[in-house]
């Protein structure tokens, strides 16, 4: 009978918009317990190799994130946190894959979706082959690893969905190279968490929010880079990239951002 057939349609179709609606609250719900700091955010990070990576280079980067966890914790507790570890890395690869993740949208939403789409195959992919289970982490770091190959211009940029659980890095890795990655992995996961950047359209760190220290007297140099810059501070109008993992800092209004601060002023 077309009658009941039709009611049994609009019984199922509401049925699935019920359980999507459903399944977004959770999501979002899910999302943002990450920056409640109840538990530990817990981090995968894939070691993507475009093509041949230094072996040494490779493990000295996966060696590097029990002190990028610290780095981390001691900032945190800087602003009040209790936690021992307020964020905890999952180390997965290296796999080598032979074609990057998509490259960045234009703002059209069909180039989008169309983003969206292609970073979900490629990342499916990946996950596959490194054996990430993707559902269990808070969010995914792909740290996409090439040989440096122009001594000049080294590759070091990164992309994310800002509040999203997927975040790209991509390095040109050698060993001198190690500590500046955990800073792009650590600005991409915290654009996952949130945080926005804190440069300008000339990429200078915009004052005071991106100085770890805007207090300080005298002004410069800034002991640290605050991660969502680019660089450290060191005269006004001068900048420098860090150069260690010590120089890691996270700024006021970035730690506001992911729920590290309230109204509060850090000790
Ligand atoms: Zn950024």
């Amino acid at each position: 009978m077309p009658r009941r057939s039709s009611r049994l349609r609009l019984v199922f179709l509401v049925g699935l918009l019920t359980l999507t609606v459903l399944w977004a609250v959770h999501d979002i719900r899910s999302r943002r317990a990450r920056t409640e700091w109840q538990r530990p955010v817990e981090v995968a990070v894939d070691v993507v190799e475009l093509g041949a990576v230094n072996a040494h280079a490779v493990n000295a980067l996966r060696a590097r994130f029990p002190a990028l966890e610290a780095r981390l914790a001691a900032e945190y507790h800087r602003y009040g946190g209790r936690m021992g570890r307020p964020i905890v890395f999952t180390i997965f690869g290296p796999v080598r894959v032979d074609r990057p993740p998509p490259p960045d949208p234009d703002s059209t939403l069909t180039s989008l979706a169309r983003h969206a789409y292609d970073q979900w195959l490629w990342t499916r992919a990946v996950d596959r082959v490194s054996e990430l289970p993707a559902r269990h982490f808070d969010s995914r770091i792909y740290v996409l690893a090439r040989e440096p190959r122009d001594s000049a211009r080294n590759w070091v940029e990164g992309s994310s969905e800002q509040g999203g659980r997927v975040g790209v890095a991509r390095i040109d890795l050698d060993t001198s190279m190690v500590d500046l990655a955990m800073f792009v992995v650590t600005h991409e996961l915290f654009h996952t968490l949130g945080a926005s950047d804190k440069y300008d359209a000339a990429g200078r760190a915009v004052i005071p929010d991106g100085l770890v220290e805007p207090n300080r007297v005298p002004l410069y140099p800034q002991r640290y880079a605050e991660v969502m810059t680019r660089n450290r501070v060191t005269a006004p109008g001068v900048e420098r990239p860090p150069e260690s993992l010590s120089e890691l800092g996270v700024g006021l209004g970035t730690a506001r951002e992911i729920g590290w601060a309230g109204a509060a002023k850090p000790k």
